[in-house]
């Protein structure tokens, strides 16, 4: 048995070297990502459920470096703990602005881009400035961008609010990406007026077999519409779920309509879909 725990101990220790020494390496690449042109955005449509007419489309960051493709899960992390997510989030931004241009130039109806924001990003002192520079520099108009934010931001309450009215004031959207299972979503939408609520897809999921979760994902939808704010259900895969949901004339994005796309196969996809 003693033997045995020894084993044990050798194997945790091993596994959790081969972690750290993995995050140190994409650590180091990470600093690169940008000027090696590693770096890509992929688009997923948002559609209104019932006349599958596009709203919005969120952009989702790509990352493939010498050790292959990362997920944003994984290097996201990373990202905000290095402070690299400055410099990476301002490509991204930049990056949305460029590709509404080109949205426009290539004939797409518009439509907002939301992009995450880090609520690292968010609390910088000169975030707004950046934000209205990038829009300057790149020229589109700010109704055309979302920025969804997590509700970890509201630990910062004060500055965090200062820096959404101001995004607000500048036309930005701003979204409240996973709500619904932070600890203070209400407290959030009760302080400060917000342009969507993103609900987060675990309660779609859980809804299909439990009740419960299902009543919960329908009053959270009317909170919703009570306070005049767009709703967006992600993560729908099944038409089973699209159906709990068009009743209630939300906005929805997920597999079931469209992977992330890279730009060009976004495009793709946009000018050959059946329009109805
Ligand atoms: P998120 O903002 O909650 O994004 C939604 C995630 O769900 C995305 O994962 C998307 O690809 C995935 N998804 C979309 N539809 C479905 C579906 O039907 N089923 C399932 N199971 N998943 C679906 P992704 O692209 O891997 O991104 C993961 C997270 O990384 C994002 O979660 C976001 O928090 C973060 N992230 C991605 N891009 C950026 C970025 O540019 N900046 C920042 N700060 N964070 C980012
Ligand atoms: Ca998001
Ligand atoms: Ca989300
Ligand atoms: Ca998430």
């Amino acid at each position: 048995a003693k033997e045995n725990g020894k084993n044990n101990y050798q194997f945790y220790n091993d596994e959790l070297n081969k972690k750290m020494k993995r995050k140190m390496i994409l650590e180091t690449y990470l600093h690169k990502a940008i000027e090696k042109n590693e770096l890509t955005v992929h688009y997923q449509p948002q559609f209104n459920l019932t006349s599958f007419k596009i709203v919005g489309a969120e952009a989702l960051l790509r990352w493939e470096c010498p050790m292959g493709k990362i997920p944003p899960d994984e290097f996201i992390p990373i990202a905000e703990e290095t402070g690299l997510i400055m410099p990476i989030g301002e490509w991204v931004l930049r990056q949305a602005c460029r590709d509404i241009k080109r949205f426009k130039a290539n004939g797409l109806e518009s439509f907002p881009i939301s992009v995450n924001i880090s609520t690292r990003q968010l609390m910088a002192p000169n975030f707004i400035e950046r934000v209205q520079t990038i829009i300057a520099e790149e020229g589109v108009e700010p109704k055309l961008l979302t920025l969804e934010i997590t509700e970890s931001a509201f630990l910062y309450y004060e500055d965090a609010k200062d820096n959404i009215l101001a995004l607000r004031n500048l036309g930005v959207g701003v979204s409240l990406d996973d709500f619904g299972i932070g600890y203070s979503s209400l407290s959030m939408i009760r302080k400060i007026e917000i342009d969507e609520l993103k609900i987060d897809r675990s309660f779609l999921n859980d809804s299909i077999k439990n009740n419960r979760v299902r009543s919960l994902l329908e009053a959270i939808i009317q909170i919703g519409k009570k306070i005049d704010t767009k709703v967006i259900v992600e993560g729908i895969e099944t038409k089973e779920q699209i159906d709990i949901l068009t009743v209630h004339g939300v906005f929805g994005q997920g597999y079931f309509y469209s992977r992330p796309l890279p730009v060009d196969e976004f495009e793709v996809w946009y000018t050959s879909r059946e329009t109805h």
